[in-house]
């Protein structure tokens, strides 16, 4: 059963829906053509690291302002993801990102649901649901305090739970213990981007406000004691392959750490990340766990288990 745990919206749109909702809108785009945009919206292969990566979305965001927008481009990934043969995704972003326009957070994450609810009666083979985003900035506090409150109002119907996302080398996990001290008091699931860009540290805090779940948290293989901790607590990685060749997390690909996590007991998922800036499918993914690190079907079967095992979907 295919199962993505993690995939970004903004960072897995179509270019020629970025392209054609720009003319619609009357916005101007920085490049001269469709061709040009496409190449854009994917990371370069001289990326040095996260900050640069997340410097793709610049354009997507661009178009995202409208609750139209949005509506389309959540249908489309649904519609996408099923062509894939997707079983089940949780399909994250930032709502706060969407402000731009005039719209308020609720009406972002409801064009959203207007848009999955759309893609999941057109695609009846595929289940979804939306983490809202909270991003790690400067002065994101009271966007992340908003976007909770949204959380918590669409928790169940379409909302599944929340992430923490952004730039982790410059604002590290620590800061954010407030925040999901009240997630944790809303009762609402979540996720939190650790050990991407930071170490070990990171994973301890995010361990410590109560994740089950961790975006990559890959960099946890550089602590003994952290490996076992995440064996024993059950913890799930939602590990990101080719994003993390991209971030330089990785620096080539046969030294990432996946099948030495996996070896050792850590409930290790593969996911996409951002079908457009990495340009890559779950497929592909697989594919490259075969290819490097000679992953069998059947151990393959068993990390999609420990997705189907780490949903936040109740059913
Ligand atoms: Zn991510």
């Amino acid at each position: 059963m295919k199962i993505d745990l993690h995939v970004h919206l903004d960072g897995s749109l179509r270019p020629k829906t970025v392209w054609e909702l720009a003319a619609e809108q009357g916005v101007r785009l920085p490049v001269s053509s469709e061709e040009e945009l496409a190449r854009c919206m994917r990371v370069s292969e001289s990326c040095n690291n996260l900050t640069e990566y997340l410097q793709c979305f610049d354009i997507p965001l661009l178009v995202l302002q409208k609750p139209e927008a949005m509506e389309r481009v959540v249908y489309e990934l649904c519609e996408d993801l099923a062509e894939q043969g997707l079983a089940y995704a949780e399909i994250r972003f930032a709502p706060q990102l969407s402000l731009r326009g005039g719209m308020s957070m609720d009406e972002v994450v409801e064009a959203a649901i207007r848009g999955m609810n759309r893609g999941l009666a057109a695609y009846p083979s595929l289940c979804a649901g939306l983490l809202l985003c909270f991003m790690r900035g400067k002065d994101t506090d009271p966007f992340n305090e908003a976007t909770l409150k949204s959380a918590v109002k669409y928790f169940g119907r379409g909302v599944l739970g929340v992430d923490l996302a952004g730039a982790e080398a410059l604002f590290p996990t620590e800061r954010y213990r407030d925040l999901f001290y009240k997630v944790r008091e809303a009762g609402i699931k979540f996720t939190i981007h650790a050990g991407e860009a930071a170490g070990p540290e990171s994973v301890k805090y995010a361990l410590e406000f109560g994740a089950v779940r961790l975006g990559h948290g890959v960099r946890a293989v550089e602590d003994e004691a952290l490996i076992e901790r995440l064996v024993h607590e059950k913890i799930t990685l939602e590990v990101c392959p080719t994003s993390n060749l991209h971030t330089k997390l990785a620096k080539d690909p046969y030294s990432h750490p996946i099948r030495t996590l996996f070896d050792r007991g850590v409930r290790v998922t593969v996911n996409t990340d951002n079908m457009t800036v990495s340009h890559t499918t779950l497929e592909k993914e697989y594919h490259f766990l075969k290819q490097y690190y000679n992953f069998t079907d059947s151990e393959i079967a068993k990390m999609q288990e420990y997705a189907r095992e780490a949903a936040f979907f109740e059913d």
